[in-house]
């Protein structure tokens, strides 16, 4: 039977290290870490993670801003808001809130932001440095949260990532790309699948280390698990019933893996922990 990977406590540690770290910079420096969320449009799910985000800010000291706009801002309208937070020194890290509701561009908006406040790593250059790093000591200041949240909890079993086989079932820009990167500038051998993958079983059963971000419910089983592999299942999927599942059949797949992340209380707490994680980053950074 797996380990299973805790990580509302991984997140809850990290998060209890940024707000002692928060208040020696404010007590020796002055400086208070600020982060601004801007959501466009009504999406629920979107106000719930906007919410979620500034609930910890505030948790952990960090000042932040909720901006909301109606679904019909034109484009220009939140580019030049972007441009205010960009100059904005009590704001050192910016977040859009995705995805954006039609007509917006979130490729555009995203270039907006200024790169040293892109605590989401999202903006072209970041991803771009992303892409050029050999080693880990060599990316941005500012990775992707969920897929920087991906590595802690790997490393937090304890699991030597250099060397394996790592496989990453997705390949999107926010999840699956930069969760091989990071696995790339760890030293593993990371493999990508995606929708148009032949023989994904066997390309999932020769994972030592397996990281799912594909949206689709309980694909991958536990047939397709090399015995003992780590398991981090991104995946976040609502059920008829109401039931949150992952893209991993948990239940069956954790006689199979060696340890494996639940959803929900995996990868979802991780996420805000990196982010949090980002925001102070910035403001030291900025502070020199
Ligand atoms: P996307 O839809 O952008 O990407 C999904 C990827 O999975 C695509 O690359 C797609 O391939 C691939 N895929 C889809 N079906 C299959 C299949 N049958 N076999 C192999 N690959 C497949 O999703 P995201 O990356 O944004 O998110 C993935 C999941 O992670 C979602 O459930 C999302 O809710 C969750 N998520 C969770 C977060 C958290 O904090 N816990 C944060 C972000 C996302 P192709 O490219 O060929 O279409």
């Amino acid at each position: 039977m797996a380990m299973i990977i805790d990580g509302k406590a991984v997140a809850q540690r990290i998060r209890d290290g940024l707000k002692a770290e928060v208040a020696k910079l404010q007590k020796e420096r002055g400086i208070t870490p600020g982060l601004a969320a801007v959501l466009v449009g009504e999406n629920p799910a979107s106000k719930v993670y906007v919410n979620m985000k500034a609930k910890a800010c505030e948790e952990a000291g960090i000042y932040s801003e909720k901006i909301y706009l109606p679904a019909d801002t034109p484009q220009e309208r939140l580019v030049n808001l972007v441009h205010e937070l960009n100059q904005n020194k009590k704001i050192h890290g910016i977040l859009i809130q995705l995805p954006l509701p039609p007509p917006l561009d979130e490729h555009t908006v995203l270039q907006e932001v200024d790169p040293d406040k892109d605590v989401d790593g999202f903006h072209p250059v970041n991803l771009g440095k992303l892409l050029s790093a050999k080693f880990w000591n060599e990316l941005p200041p500012f990775v992707p949260c969920t897929p920087a949240g991906c590595i802690k909890l790997i490393e937090s079993t304890g699991t030597e990532i250099e060397g394996v086989n790592a496989v990453v079932v997705g390949r999107s820009v926010i999840v699956g790309k930069p969760a091989a990167m990071l696995l790339l500038a760890k030293q593993a051998t990371v493999t990508v699948a995606h929708s148009r993958t032949k023989n994904l079983k066997e390309i999932c059963r020769q994972a030592d280390i397996l990281v799912v971000a594909a949206g689709k419910a309980r694909l991958v089983t536990a047939g397709m698990i090399k015995p003992g592999a780590v398991v981090i299942d991104v995946g976040v999927n609502r059920m008829s019933d109401g039931k949150l599942v992952g893209d991993v059949d948990f239940e069956a797949a954790k006689e199979v893996a060696g340890s494996i992340t639940p959803v929900p209380g995996g990868v979802g707490p991780m996420t805000i922990a990196m982010l949090l994680s980002n925001t102070v980053a910035s403001a030291k950074r900025s502070a020199g």
